[in-house]
């Protein structure tokens, strides 16, 4: 059941239990869910499949919890043969059952979701650090690491930079999400506008395909696998394995963050940043009461003399403020220049006279900054979600409508509100990750978390920005999409939808992965 008004219904508690209920008699009765086919059930693989209320519970949540989709049961595999196996099951059954890779369920609208049918917690596969293995091109010379598709970065992070000096170039903001999980989408973050976001940092995969083959693909060997698995919402097979780009790993981190009271100034100086040699790292945000300087419910990077400072300034702008926030990264060898690097690099900027605020601190600390947000919240929560990407020549438009008119006017938005810049030329638009036809575009984050009883106020911001730039003439692109139907999918994919579909038709034709993405589940083969 997909219902975005779920966790705000009275009548949740007794459609859970009534649910369970009903699991639990035919559980009682026979262990096996009646729809999970019978030779699933003397197959190798049945002594890993759990139909326990605990397991259907976890898989039929996620992060935004706004979507509640319990499957039929859920397999914890230990080898990537069980993998295989489950997907060939399900394709030698007549009518096929779904099946869904859980990275962490980070998603926010049930994408890792697999009603009447199977999720798969890939994390059973992860083994932390030693789940990832470092090796050096003995041809080109670079380094490298094999990642299993269920690790977190922050395992690879760790593993990669104590045991050998080294890192991936190009993060997310948040390090507990999965490989598996950020190449399905993206994986963006302040790096992305040097080194590309991470789908642009893969050499090679393995893959499971929804025809149940495991395939190496790269840049040169099945490629066109390779291109669709890369931002492929998880439509085309299972990322078991990923080799990553590494180089080494500085060792600390002159971290800045600068305070503009001024649109234009704030984005020029972002452009500029992104346009220069120098910097690592460049994001934006904006500033209001509800969207706090120390925005990330773990992190805290301003002192509370420097928080009063930033909320009179705050006041004396109607309450909107702009921040950008620039990484230089150095180790013993650059330590001697950086302090006369960071100011060539900033010297021009245009923040507000004496709203620079400077910290020094190791590269784990940096890219680690957000902590760890997978703790329960004491109250239940929902994170109504939306990520868009905008072209750069509709900002203007865009910051009076969107950023002024709807959310500062409204100012109910809670969480960081990201905005910042990506170079067109870092992506590989071979690839299915879907980004405005533009050399430079904007991300605005709007990472809201809300009581139940605001759900209905947020998704009708949501909804009113997305109207604003139709109507608005603004061709922005959802990030980590959600639409309804098939026609906002053909629309959001454009010119690359013939080719998405004609890959889901190569890879996975008889629709079995990421249903809970809602891209094919509507569509018949004879309407493909
Ligand atoms: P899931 O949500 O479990 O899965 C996402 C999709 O990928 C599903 O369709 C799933 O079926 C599929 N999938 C998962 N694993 C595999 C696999 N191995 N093979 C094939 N398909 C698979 N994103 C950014 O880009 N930058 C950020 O800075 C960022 N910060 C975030 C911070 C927080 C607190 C949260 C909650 C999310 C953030 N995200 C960010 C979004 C994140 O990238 C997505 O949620 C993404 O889906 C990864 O989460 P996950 O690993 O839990 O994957």
């Amino acid at each position: 059941m997909t219902n975005n008004s779920l966790i705000s219904s009275p009548f949740l508690p007794l459609f859970t239990i009534l649910t369970y209920l009903l699991i639990s008699i035919s559980c009682e009765l026979n262990p096996w869910p009646p729809s999970i086919p019978i030779h699933i059930q003397s197959s190798p693989i049945a002594p890993r499949l759990h139909n326990d209320l605990s397991s259907l519970e976890t898989a039929s949540l996620d992060y935004g919890n706004l979507v509640h989709e319990p499957p039929l049961s859920v397999l914890r595999p230990s080898s990537i043969d069980d993998l295989i196996a489950l997907v060939r099951i399900s394709n030698n059954c007549s009518s096929p059952f779904p099946i869904s890779v859980r990275g962490h369920g980070h998603s926010v609208r049930g994408q890792a979701m697999a009603p009447g049918g199977v999720v798969v917690d890939i994390s059973a596969l992860a083994k932390g650090g030693e789940g990832v293995r470092v090796s050096r091109d003995p041809v080109l010379g670079f380094h490298y690491a094999d990642v299993g598709g269920g690790e977190v970065w922050m395992d690879v992070l760790r593993h990669c930079t104590e045991e050998h000096g080294l890192a991936p170039v190009s993060w997310t903001d948040y390090l507990y999400l999965t490989v598996g999980g950020t190449l399905s989408n993206g994986g963006i973050s302040g790096q992305s506008f040097l080194h590309g976001p991470q789908i642009s940092n893969v050499l090679e995969m393995d893959v499971v395909t929804g025809k149940g083959e495991l395939i190496t693909c790269s840049h040169e060997m099945n490629s066109e696998l390779f291109f669709a698995v890369l931002g492929g919402l998880g439509q085309f097979g299972i990322i078991v394995r990923a080799r990553i780009v590494l180089e080494k790993a500085p060792t600390r981190a002159k971290w800045m963050k600068m305070i503009y009271n001024d649109f234009s100034k704030f984005t020029r100086d972002q452009e500029h940043l992104i346009s220069i040699k120098g910097a690592s790292y460049v994001e934006g945000s904006l500033l209001t009461d509800k969207s706090p300087p120390n925005n990330w419910r773990s992190s805290s990077f301003y002192s509370s003399s420097h928080q009063s400072k930033i909320g009179t300034l705050l006041k004396n702008n109607q309450g909107l403020l702009y921040s950008i926030e620039l990484v230089k990264y150095y180790d013993d060898l650059t330590a001697n220049n950086i302090d006369q690097e960071i100011e060539m690099i900033i010297e021009n900027l245009s923040f507000v006279d004496g709203f620079i605020f400077k910290r020094d601190v190791t590269f784990m600390d940096f890219l680690a900054r957000v902590g760890n947000l997978d703790k329960p919240e004491a109250e239940p929560v929902a994170h109504p979600w939306l990520n868009l990407f905008v072209p750069r020549s509709k900002v203007a438009e865009f910051n009076t409508g969107v950023l002024m008119n709807i959310i500062g006017k409204h100012n109910q938005t809670t969480g960081p509100i990201l905005f910042y810049p990506f170079n067109k030329n870092k992506w590989d638009d071979r690839m299915s990750a879907v980004t405005p036809d533009e050399n430079i575009f904007y991300t605005l984050g709007l990472l809201h978390t809300c009581e139940p009883h605001e759900l209905g106020y947020f998704e009708d911001q949501n909804n009113e920005i997305i109207k604003f730039c139709e109507e608005a003439g603004i061709e922005i692109k959802q990030y980590l999409p959600h639409y309804k139907s098939r026609r906002d999918w053909m629309k959001h994919f454009g010119k690359k939808w013939k080719t998405f579909e004609e890959r889901k038709m190569k890879f996975d034709p008889r629709m079995i992965l990421s249903r809970g993405q809602n891209i094919f589940n509507h569509v018949t083969y004879s309407e493909i």
